[in-house]
């Protein structure tokens, strides 16, 4: 059991590159890493001479000059091949704001270079089905958002309702009356996630400051049926949540009091629920698997562990003035692998 866990459960870390500012600013990376062992050393600022570099190892690092289509081979591909042989599997950015979360699920959508894993996990399933023979597919997306540990459908018409976790002896725990769109092509499903996108920022006076705040969950179910040469059809159904984080930020840094530091509170539970069931499930000792403790893991819940694959990219920035985020983040990935 735990070796299975353990082989479906993959974490892995990016480092984006120092931006403009920060080079202008005359910032210093704190960060080292030896991609090809998935090694990262870092140094604490403050104590370069007392203190040795630490050292993490995971299943894979991507540095600053990673590529869109490396992490999508290498990381993404095996899993959302999973989804369209029928498993359920979820991917995760994690990582302070400002990391590249948003950059490595959707990057910049209109350039094949830079998309990011959702709009290249679009191309994927597609091509796939274009080329299939003997299968009949139909694919299902559905967009919603946790905030504040409330669900909002990003794709329902009435922006205010709130929808409710439920769960059925049969198909497990589902959200009620959530919408979904059947999507016959990549431009569909495209045009899916804008409408959920445009909704996502209705309402938010700023709209960065609201994704860092709530998570993004696009789902994408692909019911594949065939009949075999037993003549009977069979039908298998996958299905692939992609998930874009909340900032991991910790609340002292920005001060905050009174509703934010409620809304901080709730933020934050929903991400240690998260980083306690993954470690349950690497770790697999654990008899118990806490999926209860949040709306973000009840939600998941078939979608993390058994038979499911899950890929968490921790996002982290390479400046020195980021080090206590970062060395939070590493903590984090680390004891979910
Ligand atoms: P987050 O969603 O974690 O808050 P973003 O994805 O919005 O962070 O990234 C912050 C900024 O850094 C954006 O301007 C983004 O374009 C840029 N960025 C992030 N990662 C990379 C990367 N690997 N290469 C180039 N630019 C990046
Ligand atoms: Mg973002």
């Amino acid at each position: 059991m735990s070796k299975k866990n353990a082989e479906s459960v993959k974490v892995v870390v990016r480092c984006r590159p120092l931006n403009q500012k920060e080079i202008k600013d005359g910032h210093q990376r704190c960060v080292d890493m030896d991609v090809p062992r998935g090694v990262i050393q870092i140094t604490n600022p403050n104590s370069r001479n007392t203190e040795p570099p630490k050292t993490f190892t995971f299943d894979a690092v991507y540095d600053w000059n990673s590529k869109q289509i490396e992490l999508y081979d290498e990381t993404f591909r095996p899993l959302v091949q999973s989804v369209l042989d029928g498993f359920n599997g979820t991917i995760f950015a994690y990582g302070q704001t400002g990391t590249g979360k948003t950059w490595t699920m959707e990057g910049v959508r209109t350039d094949p270079e830079l998309r990011g894993v959702i709009p290249n996990s679009f191309e994927h399933i597609f091509t796939q089905i274009s080329r299939s023979q003997n299968q009949q597919y139909l694919v299902r997306a559905s967009y919603l958002e946790i905030y504040q540990e409330e669900i909002r459908d990003l794709l329902a018409k009435d922006q205010s309702k709130r929808l409710e976790l439920k769960e059925r002896p049969d198909t497990g725990v589902y959200v009620k009356d959530l919408s979904s769109f059947v999507t016959k092509s990549s431009k569909e499903i495209e045009h899916v996630m804008n409408v959920g996108n445009q909704n996502r920022s209705i309402g938010a006076t700023n709209m960065n400051e609201h994704s860092s705040r709530s998570h993004a969950i696009f789902i994408i179910t692909v019911e594949c049926s065939e009949v075999r040469e037993d003549g009977e059809n069979h039908i298998r159904v996958g299905k692939l949540n992609l998930v874009d984080l909340a900032g991991s930020e910790r609340q002292a840094k920005t001060g905050a009091t009174g509703e934010r530091l409620k809304e901080a509170t709730k933020i934050n539970l929903s991400l240690s629920a998260l980083g306690n069931v993954i470690n349950a499930l690497v770790d697999g000792k654990s008899t118990h698997i806490p999926y209860r403790d949040s709306k973000l893991t009840r939600l998941l819940q078939d979608s993390l562990g058994g038979n499911a694959k899950t890929v968490m990219v921790a996002n982290i920035g390479p400046a020195t003035y980021n080090y206590d985020e970062t060395m939070s983040t590493l903590r984090y990935a680390n004891r979910a692998k």
